[in-house]
């Protein structure tokens, strides 16, 4: 049975002085994994005020557990809960997974190609040659960048799923 993520939305409030984050503020979100027992994982969520994000962005960004790095604003009160999720973060959490190997993450990050090229921000170009398990190899529309994604054989229900997942600690429609 794969790897299952618990994921911790988002508290409302700075993850270092713990203030709340007013309406139309802006924030720096991250979203990492902390290890749990067995196998469980959790994603979790953490917010900073720009005032306490500065301290803590160098070692944060070189932080391979934090799989996620994006700017954001708090929403105003009368808007939707739900925000858009911006190209940027997709693409960004879409890299940071390139080199994960449980299948939890290669799930992540083929739900993420395949919404990456919904948006037409990457392209398939076919299959690495050869045989056995292939990866696809893709680029990037606007710089041309090549990138290789690992296919997990997930049935639509499961794509469905980790969608929704993915939906959920982004806190946005995708
Ligand atoms: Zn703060």
């Amino acid at each position: 049975m794969a790897k299952e993520y618990n994921i911790t939305r988002t508290a409302g409030l700075c993850a270092a002085c713990r203030q709340e984050l007013q309406p139309q503020q802006e924030f720096v979100a991250t979203v990492r994994e902390i290890a749990g027992e067995d196998d469980e994982a959790e994603l979790v969520r953490q917010d900073y005020c720009p005032s306490c994000w500065e301290p803590v962005r160098e070692q944060t960004t070189a932080d391979k557990s934090v799989l996620g790095i994006w700017h954001a604003r708090a929403a105003a009160p009368k808007e939707k809960k739900k925000t858009f999720v911006d190209d940027e973060l997709l693409v960004s959490f879409f890299d940071r997974l390139q080199d994960a190997e449980e299948p939890a993450k290669v799930q992540f990050r083929f739900v993420l190609a395949l919404i990456l090229m919904r948006k037409r921000i990457l392209a398939y170009d076919g299959t690495e040659p050869g045989q056995g398990d292939r990866p696809w190899l893709m680029h990037f529309r606007g710089s041309g960048r090549k990138c290789q994604v690992v296919d997990p054989h997930m049935d639509e229900d499961k794509v469905a799923e980790v969608s929704r997942q993915l939906g959920d600690v982004l806190e946005g429609d995708l």
